[in-house]
This record gives C-alpha cells, structure tokens and sequence, in this order.
C-alpha cells in the first residue's frame, strides 16, 4: 500500500512515517500543497493524509482540484483547529474521513485501514484469494494447506498488493512502486526474487507471469 502525507508539520510527519512504514506502508511524502498536488497528479496511491493549513496552497483546494480532476483516491483530512464548519467543508470539497489534531494514532491508523478495505471492497482485516489467506494485522499468511508463515516487509507488501488486485495484470513497475519508496533503488530484478519466494510458499501456479508484461494472480481471463 502506498500512502501520501500533505502536512507541513515535519515533525508530525516524523512521527506519521515511522508508524505506517512500520505497519508495512510505503510512504511518501510532500509538505506544501503545490508539490502536494503534483504528486497526487503523477502518483498512484491507495490513500491520501491531507492537512488543511499547507504552504503553497491551502489543502481543500488541493482536495478540491483532484476531485475536478475525477482522482477518486480515498483522502483523510487532518486539521488542527477541528471546527465543526471545516470539517464540513473538507467533506463537501470530497475528503473521505477527518481527524482532528492532536490525534490518537492507533485511531488514525484504524481509520485509514478502514479507507483502504472500504476501496477494495474488503470487509475484514483478512485477505484471501484462492485459499491463500492474509492477516493485515499479524503479517502471517497461511497457504492452501494451512501452512502458516510469517511473512518479511516486501513478502507482505507484495502479497497485499496482489492479493487486494487480484486478476488484474500488474507490471513490475507498479509492484517496485507499491513495495519500495522513492529514496530507495528500485530493482525490478529484486521483485522477480520476491516472486519466486511468494511461489514456493503458496505454490507455483499461485502467481502467473506474463512475459514484459507483468504478474497476476491465477484467474481467468489472465492466463499466460
Ligand atoms: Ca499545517
């Protein structure tokens, strides 16, 4: 899952990072609204934390914009002053959830999960797929034969993505992006040795390549 922070507060975003990255996020992020905007133009997210009082320019024209701009990315709002009249101006302007600062994290967190199963369709905090299954809180998936394994960062990143995109062809590019952040070297090499490992774990057959193009969960209409 890859998360954007818009919020000027470097230390709030100190604080944000180290906590999603620790949950298994990839996480970018922006502290004006300009950068904020272009970012959100040219990256694929699967959720936005956006502050209201940005540099640049103010976070509800940001939200504003990429709503015109038909960007349906699941957008939580923070804002410090918490009024009740920003918070419905944040919602009609298209945010999706709002928190007031200062805040719990652990009710970020449930918040922000509860956006992503939301966009996916997903109800619990499981994923499944073919008799694989996945626990997004403990990081353990059992294969089809009920073997359990605890899964490493990128094991899991990968596995959640897939598994929350299954039958859809993904190139490697958007794994690479949906698994390392931006500072890091993204090695396209290093996800096919992911792959393999996925594989040997859940079977050969759970994850088809097909070749330049991508991998995708076995299901029809995506045979190689
Ligand atoms: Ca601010």
């Amino acid at each position: 899952m890859r998360i954007l922070i818009v919020e000027d507060d470097v230390k709030l975003v100190d604080q944000l990072r180290s906590q999603l990255q620790s949950t298994g996020y990839v996480v970018e992020v922006c502290h004006d609204g300009m950068r904020g905007a272009i970012w959100i133009r040219e990256g694929d997210f699967d959720v936005i934390i956006l502050d209201l009082g940005l540099p640049e320019k103010p976070g509800l024209e940001v939200l504003r914009e990429m709503r015109a701009e038909q960007n349906a990315t699941p957008v939580l709002i923070l804002t410090a002053r918490d009024s009740w009249q920003e918070r419905v101006d944040g919602l009609k302007a298209g945010a999706d959830d709002y928190l007031g600062k200062p805040f719990y994290m652990e009710e970020l967190m449930a918040r922000l999960e509860a956006l992503i199963r939301r966009r996916h369709g997903q109800i619990t905090q499981q994923l499944e797929y073919g008799g694989i299954t996945l626990d997004l809180d403990t990081h353990i998936a059992k294969s089809v034969d009920g073997v359990e394994f605890e899964l490493t960062g990128i094991e899991f990143r990968l596995l959640r993505y897939l598994l929350m995109n299954p039958g859809r062809l993904v190139s490697k590019s958007v794994l690479s992006e949906h698994v390392y952040e931006e500072e890091q070297i993204r090695d396209s090499n290093v996800i096919e040795v992911y792959i393999n490992r996925l594989r040997q774990r859940f079977g050969k057959q759970f994850i088809k390549t097909r070749r330049g193009q991508g991998y995708c969960l076995q299901a029809e209409g995506c045979d190689s």
